[in-house]
């Protein structure tokens, strides 16, 4: 008898009286719900996997320890590139990663991850919970049985790692980089020979020259990897992954199993652990920003504004072209373009407009 059909079956009184009831109940409240996150980060990798152990906390203490998640790195139930089919299939509750990953399934979750020259950190946010993005997003996972939010932001990332300046587009023609997804397809329209690594293989591969360049994700994450020691320059900015947003999605039948306060805790938990892994991404990028140029003398570089331009031409072929492959697609490309046209005008007269002033 589940629980739910065990409390109906008692009548209110008999709840409070029967001494023997008293019992039955604390024996059920000792029975925790116990839930799986799986993971495509490294356990505990700092930010991406530490947000998901963050998560898990949170669920676990706002459930006054009704429920107990357990997060699991990558490699540990399944690795890191089948979590989806895995939560899909109801092997673990939960999963966290990054909906980019999902592409060769699903081409339009790259657009609930990170577009380049896309949407930043603080409009990702907008347009998933009150432009309409999360309704879509909803959609686009409801085939696979999974229940998507957004669990975490990196803000907008580096440019990477080079050893030969950029000065023109012709620069980057024949670049061997580490830039994967949407990125790596725009630099391989202008010329550029784009690789997918691992996390873990990018430091070897830069340092023995096997690529020439690399993108990780910023300041706090590429110090960690020691990535200065590989690379001379650090350009910005990361126009290839302005905001990118971390995902846990749930598997639908077992969110629908639970009473309905312990679903509005793991969901307003996710949202919570969103908000904070993009405080914890500013604090501790602003932090090791300061050692990279301070301590290891670091040569920061801006891409030219010419090399931008071209980089956001390709990047908007690139972007229509998902939009071509299928209807769900072109729906949410449609909806991300009119909120990210008209979120920019605004923007400018805001957010950018602010930060001028400031340094004025
Ligand atoms: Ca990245």
């Amino acid at each position: 008898m589940d629980r739910r059909k065990f409390f109906k079956s008692l009548g209110a009184g008999s709840l409070v009286a029967g001494s023997s009831l008293v019992g039955a109940n604390t024996a059920f409240a000792a029975r925790k719900i116990k839930w799986k996150m799986i993971t495509t980060w490294p356990k505990n990798f700092p930010g991406l996997g530490t947000g998901a152990n963050n998560l898990a906390k949170l669920i676990n203490e706002m459930s006054g320890g009704r429920m107990k998640v357990k997060v699991y790195g990558a490699g540990e139930i399944v690795p890191a590139f089948e979590i989806f089919d895995a939560v899909s299939r109801g092997m673990a509750e939960m999963g966290h990663g990054a909906a980019y990953y999902w592409k060769g399934k699903i081409e339009a979750a790259q657009f609930f991850a990170a577009v380049p020259f896309g949407l930043n950190a603080q409009e990702m946010n907008a347009w998933l919970y009150h432009g309409g993005g999360m309704e879509l997003w909803a959609e686009t996972y409801q085939p696979f049985g999974l229940v998507p939010t957004a669990a975490g932001n990196t803000g907008v990332q580096m440019a990477g790692w080079f050893n030969k300046e950029i000065n023109s587009t012709a620069d980057l023609k024949g670049l061997k980089m580490r830039i994967p997804g949407l990125g790596g397809e725009v630099l391989k329209r202008a010329g550029g020979t784009p690789v997918s690594l691992p996390g873990g293989e990018i430091f070897t591969s830069l340092k023995t020259g096997a690529i020439d360049a690399t993108e990780w994700v910023g300041p706090y994450n590429d110090l960690a990897f020691g990535l200065h020691k590989a690379a001379k320059y650090y350009y910005y900015p990361g126009w290839h992954e302005p905001g990118t947003t971390l995902e846990c999605f749930i598997n639908e039948k077992a969110l629908k199993k639970l009473p309905d306060d312990l679903q509005s805790i793991v969901l307003q938990a996710c949202r919570i652990a969103n908000q904070d892994m993009l405080a914890e991404y500013t604090a501790r990028n602003n932090q090791a920003l300061q050692t990279l140029t301070g301590k290891h003398k670091v040569q920061l570089k801006a891409l030219p504004d010419d090399v931008l331009t071209t980089l956001r031409t390709l990047s908007d072929e690139v972007i229509a072209d998902i939009a071509a492959k299928d209807t769900l697609s072109k729906k949410v490309f449609e909806s991300f373009s009119a909120f990210r046209k008209n979120v920019m005008a605004w923007h400018d007269i805001s957010e950018r407009a602010y930060l001028n002033a400031r340094k004025l």
